[in-house]
């Protein structure tokens, strides 16, 4: 069963009080902390991050940790989704594909980012869910696909940026092989206790590789990357 999406009427104070945790959230969890990027942080006031919580959790939206959205699945803490695409570093024409749709709040982040957002995900009721919210919050740019990320998406390859918002011990070989040139891929890569987020660079058929902060992501499913 997936999440029950709400759609609430119109309530302006309530909205009003949305708002103003997401500023805050914005200053004090991603600012304070180091996130430069304007684009970024502009995209993150603006993505109405309550939409995509789970009813009964809508008032946890704005806060520093992840959130559970069923399936054992979480949507990512706000500094991780900030660091992630920061780390992309998009100027608006790209293609991007991400692992791991989730709630498709970052789908929606990213869609104010980059010109094509793919997303994918291995739970149908996930996506299911997401496509809903992203429909209705009017994020035409981004399209969810039901399928093993491990495999990335090779029919729209290749992508200028490609975030992977699930843990595995190496990167998915395929999803290298689908970075354009002078593109970049985000993802965590360690084992279930915590991970390092790996950037990696394509540049004229060479891989560069920078190890960036420590984080602990759920971990991406499939059969040999764990
Ligand atoms: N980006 C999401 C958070 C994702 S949590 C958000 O903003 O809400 C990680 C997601 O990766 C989960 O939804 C999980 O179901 C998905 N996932 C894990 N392994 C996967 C795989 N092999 N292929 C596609 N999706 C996968």
């Amino acid at each position: 069963m997936g999440v029950a999406v709400m759609w609430p009427r119109r309530n302006r104070h309530r909205e009003n009080a949305e708002r103003n945790a997401r500023l805050d959230m914005v200053r004090n969890q991603l600012e304070r902390r180091g996130i430069m990027d304007e684009r970024v942080l502009q995209a993150m006031r603006e993505v109405p991050r309550h939409v995509f919580a789970p009813a009964k959790r809508r008032h946890e939206a704005y806060g520093d940790h992840p959130i559970p959205i069923g399936e054992m699945q979480t949507i990512s803490q706000p500094y991780m989704v900030a660091v992630m695409i920061e780390h992309l570093r998009l100027r608006g024409g790209e293609r991007v594909l991400e692992i791991g749709t989730g709630s498709g709040y970052q789908a929606a982040v990213l869609s104010r980012l980059a010109a094509e957002v793919y997303t994918v995900e291995c739970f149908p009721s996930l996506a299911a869910d997401a496509r809903l919210v992203l429909q209705r919050l009017g994020c035409p740019s981004v399209r969810v696909m039901d399928a093993d990320g491990c495999q990335g998406l090779a029919d729209q390859a290749p992508y200028n940026g490609i975030i992977v918002a699930a843990a595995a011990a190496f990167i998915p070989p395929p999803l290298r092989a689908q970075l354009a040139d002078g593109g970049r891929l985000v993802m965590p890569v360690g084992g279930p206790e915590g991970q390092r987020l790996v950037i990696v660079t394509r540049q004229a058929g060479t891989f560069i590789e920078e190890k960036a902060v420590t984080c602990r992501f759920v971990p991406l499913l499939g059969a040999d990357v764990q």
